[in-house]
């Protein structure tokens, strides 16, 4: 026992060593990755299903290395998290999203652009003031902006994420939470947040129509966003089925590879949907 108790021990910390190892290897190329400029931004298009029309773009983070690998943003997000690069790195995409809108509009779409913030982001005292100059100095509209949180970064300290919540929507954007419904927020707490809009988690929409669960979750979800007021979005819809199960109950915001995946900026003009 002893004896196996020993070797449970050394497998136990040489898989801790390897992790921090890994750790300590992506923080090293997140430096690099900045100071060399590896990030780009992708965006998904968000559908109105009554229209097929695009109403707005999700920006979604990108890390491209010099050997052409992709490495997805659940990789090196949480490094950059800990390390606080995100900090950085968050500025560039705040930066770079309303450049885009800025664009979008000079050509007449007069979509949404939707920004996902981190926690260490969210919780920084200096983000109203940061996006304000941003804001200002690209000339973005700000009622074209949507910032999404996750609940849990909702529920740390209630009282200072809703100074924060409406400090952001005194600049006169739009705030959303994202993956709603697999946090552990608590239902009384969703009315004292000024947001705007709730996405349906796709954990919960990926087995429709097969998991009657799930469409009852979804359904539920969809009527208490109605009578709270908020806009409601689904995300990851991959099928006609579930495209038709959200029109039936009245969620008509959709992102998803049914309709598209996230693509680069000069990829968008290839999509066959038209934009508002
Ligand atoms: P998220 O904000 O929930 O983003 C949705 C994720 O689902 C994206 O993955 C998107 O590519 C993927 N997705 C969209 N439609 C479908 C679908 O129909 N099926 C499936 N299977 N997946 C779909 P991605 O781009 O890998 O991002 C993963 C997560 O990384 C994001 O989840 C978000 O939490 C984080 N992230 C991405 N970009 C940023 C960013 O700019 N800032 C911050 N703070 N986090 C980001
Ligand atoms: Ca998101
Ligand atoms: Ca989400
Ligand atoms: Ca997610």
């Amino acid at each position: 026992a002893k004896a196996r108790g020993k070797n449970t021990f050394h497998f136990f910390s040489q898989d801790l060593n390897e992790a921090a190892n890994e750790r300590l290897q992506i923080e090293n190329q997140l430096r690099e990755a900045i100071r060399e400029q590896q990030f780009l931004l992708y965006y998904q298009p968000k559908i109105d299903i009554r229209t097929e029309k695009i109403i707005g773009y999700e920006t979604l983070l990108r890390w491209l290395r010099p050997d052409n690998t992709m490495v997805p943003p659940l990789r090196f997000i949480p490094v950059a998290e800990s390390t606080g690069l995100i900090v950085q790195i968050g500025e560039w995409i705040i930066w770079e999203a309303c450049r885009f809108l800025t664009r979008q509009h000079a050509r007449g779409h007069m979509i949404t652009v939707s920004i996902n913030l981190s926690a260490r982001q969210f919780t920084d005292q200096d983000l109203p003031a940061l996006v304000e100059r941003i804001v200002k100095r690209t000339g973005a509209s700000p009622a074209h902006l949507i910032f999404e949180i996750t609940e849990s970064m909702l529920m740390g300290d209630i009282d200072a994420a809703i100074v924060q919540l409406n400090e952001l929507k005194r600049l006169g954007l739009a705030l959303s939470i994202d993956d709603f419904g697999t946090g552990y927020s608590s239902l009384s707490y969703l009315k004292r947040f000024p947001v705007d809009e709730l996405k349906i988690d796709r954990s919960f929409v990926k087995d429709i129509p097969e998991d009657k669960n799930d469409m009852d979750i979804t359904a539920a979800i969809i009527a208490m966003a109605q009578k709270m007021d908020l806009r409601v979005v689904a995300e990851g819809v991959e099928t006609i089925e579930q495209v038709e199960f959200l029109k039936n109950n009245a969620c008509y915001l959709v992102q998803g590879y049914y309709y598209s995946m996230p693509l680069a900026e000069q990829e968008l003009a290839r999509l066959n949907f038209e934009t508002i």
